[in-house]
């Protein structure tokens, strides 16, 4: 839990703190249902909060109508009060630069809609799936790649909708993989939920089954005992976390993250990159070694989409391979997750590394470690080389020569 109490220096910063302290003293705090109708989604109810800046409170204003707010109260306490750069506030209350377009802006930058075969499924992958179940989630992330449909009130798929999703999945043997998104799919009941898992699990080809969710970062309280009884059922079942930041690593997520792996169920996490709120390789260490801390894999750390309105999201794409760079041999294996450029237009995720090769020729690969230290590593079939030895023309290659 952050602690706004030693944060908060203004003296009107303390009446942000005694009204937090106020609604945490609720005991419906807990409950996620209560938390989800409780959510912020005026400048009225953000206002008691947050000492908002006149740049927010325009913004905040004018997003209503269009890429909508909204905020549970557990993730507004965590909001810093009076600090604009706060890297949670950041990622959920609008600023103007949100209604700024850019040339290379893409109202669908995935090409998700025409890769769209039945309604909600996404098929780009030979084996595997995107199935977007609803359009709800519990805080909207000001960089979402999926504004053109996310919070829009479209609700969830409907009954004869969903009817021909499976009957897609169904008929397609290939599909193996099966991603369920959103939106959010863990805003929808737990019954309703298992009726989409459990009619996938019927489907023999389904081997495996995902949930892509925000809720165990946005609101931990959402996983409950129940939910993960009812997800343990269904088995191989795994899941994808949006995790952006170390300071979202509270104790009600580790409890969360907790009850789930201990549900059995593998977890991953998905790192947008934005600038100014995790572009420093400190802090995205920092991130990967809290994931480990509370048994999630690093999975993908995705350069940010061209999403309208996210240009001043987006860092240079050297800025990812950098983070890589500086994560790779320096800490744990596990704490590195694949830096990827989900391609406009929908060419899928493609990985993006730092540079190990420094050149390779029939004789084998010349190699540069963590620590920028160079090593060849022999071909097998070129006998005349002793291994570690360097090839005399691979002596100096330019490249290693010039740094
Ligand atoms: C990301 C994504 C997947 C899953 O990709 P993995 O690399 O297997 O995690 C599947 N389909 C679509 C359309 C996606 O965007
Ligand atoms: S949780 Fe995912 S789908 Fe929902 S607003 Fe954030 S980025 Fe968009």
């Amino acid at each position: 839990m952050s602690e706004p109490t030693l944060e908060v220096s203004k003296s009107n910063g303390r009446a942000y703190v005694s009204f937090r302290e106020r609604m945490k003293a609720d005991p419906r705090w807990h409950d996620w249902r209560w938390q989800m109708s409780h959510r912020i989604v005026t400048l009225a109810q953000l206002e008691p909060w947050v000492n908002l800046t006149v740049d927010e409170k325009r913004a905040v204003s004018f997003s209503e109508g269009r890429f909508r707010m909204a905020i549970p109260p557990y993730w507004a306490d965590l909001v810093d009060p009076n600090d604009p750069a706060c890297p949670i506030r950041r990622q959920t209350i609008p600023t103007m630069d949100e209604l700024k377009s850019s040339v290379h802006d893409l109202a669908d930058p995935l090409g998700e809609e025409q890769d769209t075969v039945a309604p909600g499924v996404v098929h780009r992958y030979p084996d595997r799936i995107l199935f977007l179940v609803n359009d709800v989630c519990a805080m909207y992330c000001r960089y979402c790649t999926r504004k053109r449909i996310v919070g829009g009130g479209y609700g969830v798929l409907r009954g004869d909708e969903f009817q021909q999703a499976m009957d897609y999945i169904r008929r397609n043997k290939k599909i193996r993989d099966v991603l369920i998104s959103g939106g959010d799919p863990l805003t929808m009941s737990d019954e309703r939920l298992e009726q989409i898992i459990s009619t996938l699990r019927a489907i023999d080809h389904v081997e495996f089954i995902r949930l892509g969710t925000r809720y165990p970062v946005t609101l931990p309280q959402r996983v409950t005992p129940e939910l993960c009884a009812m997800l343990k059922k269904y088995h191989p079942l795994w899941m994808s976390i949006h995790f952006n930041h170390p300071k979202e690593v509270t104790p009600e997520v580790h409890r969360a993250c907790g009850r789930l792996a201990d549900a059995g169920i593998p977890l991953g996490s998905q790192t947008v990159l934005l600038r100014g709120i995790n572009d420093k390789p400190t802090i995205m260490m920092k991130l990967m070694h809290e994931l480990l801390k509370i048994r999630v894999r690093p999975y993908y750390i995705y350069q940010c989409d061209l999403v309208p309105g996210s240009e001043h999201f987006r860092t240079p794409i050297s800025t990812g391979i950098k983070i890589i760079e500086a994560l790779r041999g320096h800490t744990t294996g596990y704490a590195v997750p694949t830096f990827v450029i989900d391609a406009p237009g929908g060419g899928g995720k493609i990985p993006l590394m730092p540079d190990y090769v420094i050149s390779k020729s029939r004789k084998g690969i010349l190699l540069k470690n963590y620590e920028g230290k160079v090593y060849f590593y022999p071909e097998r079939a070129s006998s005349e080389i002793t291994n570690g030895a360097l090839p005399l023309e691979m002596k100096l290659p330019q490249k290693a020569a010039r740094r």
